[in-house]
């Protein structure tokens, strides 16, 4: 073997890619027992095999490289769509999220006074221009928001989801990163890892637990099986990053990055319904609530005439993802109060991120504080390199951030084995 790459996720797998196209002999260990890590997709519990995406949903525009996979790969997306409605002239800022359907105390907000809120917030982002590193409930203080304005601003942080407010930079909300044009993958976003598998040497239920270096050589122990090569490349999240042994020990810079970096926890709720029509005409583009689930946006209309609809709920450490009946019976909530009328379930499934113990929480969070995190968690360290969306220079967080790194990282490897060949000069 030449190559190792731990984790199955998009950027393990792109690196695995990459590798074995330019002739390198790779396997990929993968802990659990499927590929693709957080854009896993569920196809047993919403009935007739509808995918339920269980993390990543959405591709932006701008969003290239993503795109070009889906493309090279041949798999189909969702018709193109927005998110979240833009204000008048277009613009689309931290308060149009505001602009969506809106349920605040268990109530849905008429049109006339949800728009007033959101030109409220509008105006005062104007006016009062947040710094990218003050929090998130910081700024809605400063800027003297109304009580209504300020908690809908602040039920945007569970987007991402992180607990508080009062944890969240606004650098993560303004200027919106996504939103303006998404599409999703027509058959559930675990496709791309899935039609990535298809050539790869991918060992399943293999957890790396320790990385050697022994003269000249890596080894990598799993449970059961030790892997040789001449180089690794670590494609796990961050905090599944940390629980691996690293002989020698990975540089203290190295450690520090990694422990600068949380990860926000939370999960989905995702549940069919029947009247898919009636149900997408009151809830595109999407839902932004204050309650549990904060977003919740609709798949497209399936042929049978049901809708799958997703929604993500923040980990605010009351249990509430780990009780699925009630996590599922909220989501009929939410959409009963914009329906108005309870709809019908025909499937549903939760999924708890904070819970799994390779993925450590939902995605990183890269403060703007910090502004050379990324490019030191993207750092090798001789033959042990490193990938993940938490690596990325560009869409960091993202499916396209996390297949970039990959991309990267096996640009390292290969260079690596020309300077090795004598092929570049080092001097
Ligand atoms: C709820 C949610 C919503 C999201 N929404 C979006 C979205 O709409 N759009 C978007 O672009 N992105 C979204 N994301 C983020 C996106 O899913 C990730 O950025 C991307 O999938 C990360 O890929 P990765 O390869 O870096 O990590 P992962 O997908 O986490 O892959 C890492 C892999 O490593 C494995 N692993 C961990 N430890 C070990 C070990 N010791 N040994 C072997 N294997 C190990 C894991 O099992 C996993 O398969 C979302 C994520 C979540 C959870």
């Amino acid at each position: 073997m030449s190559t190792i790459v731990i984790g199955a996720g998009l950027a393990g797998l792109a690196a695995a890619r990459k590798l074995t196209q330019a002739g390198e002999e790779v396997v990929v260990l993968e802990a659990q027992p499927y590929v693709g890590g957080r854009t896993r997709s569920d196809r047993d519990r919403l009935g007739e095999g509808r995918p339920a995406d269980l993390g990543a949903s959405f591709i932006d525009i701008g969003q290239d490289k993503v795109l070009a996979y889906c493309d090279e790969l041949e798999l189909e997306l969702t018709p193109a769509f927005p998110l979240f409605p833009t204000a008048p002239g277009g613009r689309l800022t931290a308060a149009s999220p505001l602009r969506s359907q809106v349920v605040l105390d268990g109530q849905r907000v008429d049109d006339w006074l949800r728009d007033q809120l959101a030109a409220e917030v509008h105006a005062a982002l104007d006016a009062i221009a947040p710094t990218s590193t003050e929090t998130v409930s910081a700024w809605t203080a400063r800027s003297g928001l109304s009580p209504d304005a300020r908690r809908l601003f602040c039920a945007q942080t569970g987007f991402n989801p992180v607990h508080v407010a009062a944890q969240v930079p606004m650098s993560m909300l303004e200027p919106p990163h996504i939103g303006r044009v998404c599409w999703m993958l027509a058959d559930g976003t675990d496709s791309i890892a899935r039609k990535l598998a298809e050539s790869l040497d991918i060992r399943l239920g293999q957890p790396a637990r320790l990385v050697r270096r022994t003269r000249g050589r890596i080894e990598v122990d799993t449970d059961t099986d030790t892997f040789t090569g001449y180089d690794v490349v670590v494609a796990t999240p961050v905090t599944p990053t940390l629980r691996i042994g690293f002989d020698p020990v990975l540089p203290p810079w190295k450690i520090d990055a990694l422990l600068s970096t949380p990860m926000t926890q939370g999960g989905k709720v995702v549940a069919r319904y029947a009247d898919g029509e009636e149900i997408v005409a009151r809830i595109v583009p999407s839902v932004l609530s204050d309650g549990p689930i904060t977003l919740a946006w609709a798949r497209p209309v399936a042929a049978d005439g049901s809708v799958t609809v997703l929604g993500l709920a923040a980990d605010r450490a009351d249990g509430f993802l780990r009780d699925e009946a009630s996590a599922l019976a909220a989501l009929d909530q939410l959409i009963g109060t914009v329906l108005g009328r309870a709809p019908r379930r025909l499937g549903g499934i939760v999924q708890d991120w904070t819970q799994e113990q390779y993925a450590g929480g939902v995605v990183s969070i890269l403060l703007a504080d910090f502004p050379r995190l990324p490019s030191l968690l993207a750092q090798g360290v001789g033959p042990v390199h490193f990938a993940g969306e938490h690596t990325a220079e560009m869409w960091a967080t993202s499916m396209d951030g996390a297949l970039r790194s990959g991309e990267r990282a096996a640009d390292e490897v290969l260079l690596r084995r020309r300077i090795r060949a004598g092929r570049v000069a080092t001097s």
